[in-house]
């Protein structure tokens, strides 16, 4: 049994349809990236998979259990996590009440302050910074602090919407890092949207290749990175120069 498995998803916005039947498993324990141009329905899968946006057809499952049709905190509560595109702190509140606003949907209250000394352990920098508002920290600061709080519901699965959006290469270098030794600590299963496949490459892992809505291409994503293969799924020529 795979971790997570789309079958023959779809979802419409209206008339637009941003997915077409888009079907996939990811298994325990890997890492994964979804790539693919503006527009290619990356985002809206991942908010298909926590609930966040309705489906129109097919069905998703996580540890055999049914996810579509569930709330997101139902969800959330089977172990999904979501780092959300732009990474949604809550600018005016501290750092380490960003942190406790994930912990919501938990009933263990006693294991919280546990947890969230995990998380600093993790995130020295949060510690050091966790009376600050979190609107204060740069920009890399605020990615570590929206990984940090989707730790804080214990997620076996943790979905990643552009982790290196808006932020300058060797950042986005400390967050992969990051990423992945929260992976190896912890066993965490990732499922990562990284619109550039070269990224993807260098972090190392499986990929899905999506364009107008549908997964293009799959594979090892450092081989899925090959420039012909890219500008073949991306433009439908033989071969275009900075595709990725
Ligand atoms: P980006 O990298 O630009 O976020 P993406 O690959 O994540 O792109 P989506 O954001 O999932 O793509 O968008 C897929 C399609 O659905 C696009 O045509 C987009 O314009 C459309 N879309 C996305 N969100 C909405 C919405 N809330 N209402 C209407 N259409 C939407």
């Amino acid at each position: 049994m795979s971790k997570l498995g789309v079958f023959d998803l779809s979802v419409r916005y209206g008339k637009i349809p941003a997915l077409n039947d888009v079907s996939f498993h990811v298994q325990e324990g890997e890492r994964v990236f979804i790539s693919g141009p503006n527009g290619a329905g990356k985002s809206s899968l991942l908010k298909a998979i926590c609930g966040a946006v309705s489906t129109s057809h097919g069905r998703i499952e996580m540890d055999g259990d049914l996810l579509t049709g569930r709330p997101p905190e139902a969800i959330a509560r089977l172990g999904l996590s979501m780092v959300p595109e732009g990474r949604e702190i809550f600018g005016s509140l501290t750092v380490e009440e960003n942190l406790r606003i994930g912990t919501g949907i938990r009933r263990d209250l006693e294991a919280i302050e546990t947890d969230i000394d995990e998380i600093y352990q993790s995130f020295p920098i949060l510690r050091e910074r966790r009376h600050a508002a979190a609107g204060a920290l740069s920009g890399g600061q605020q990615q570590m602090l929206a990984i940090g709080r989707a730790l804080m519901t214990n997620p076996k699965l943790m979905m990643v919407d552009e982790p290196s959006l808006g932020l300058a290469p060797k950042i986005v270098d400390q967050v992969y890092d990051t990423l992945i030794a929260l992976q190896e600590e912890r066993g965490l299963t990732l499922l990562i949207v990284e619109q550039s496949s070269l990224r993807a490459a260098r972090v190392g892992g499986k990929m899905f290749l999506m364009r107008g809505g549908r997964i293009v291409g799959a594979g090892n994503a450092a081989e899925m990175a090959d420039e012909d293969a890219l500008a073949q799924a991306y433009f439908g020529t033989p071969r275009v120069e900075g595709a990725a």
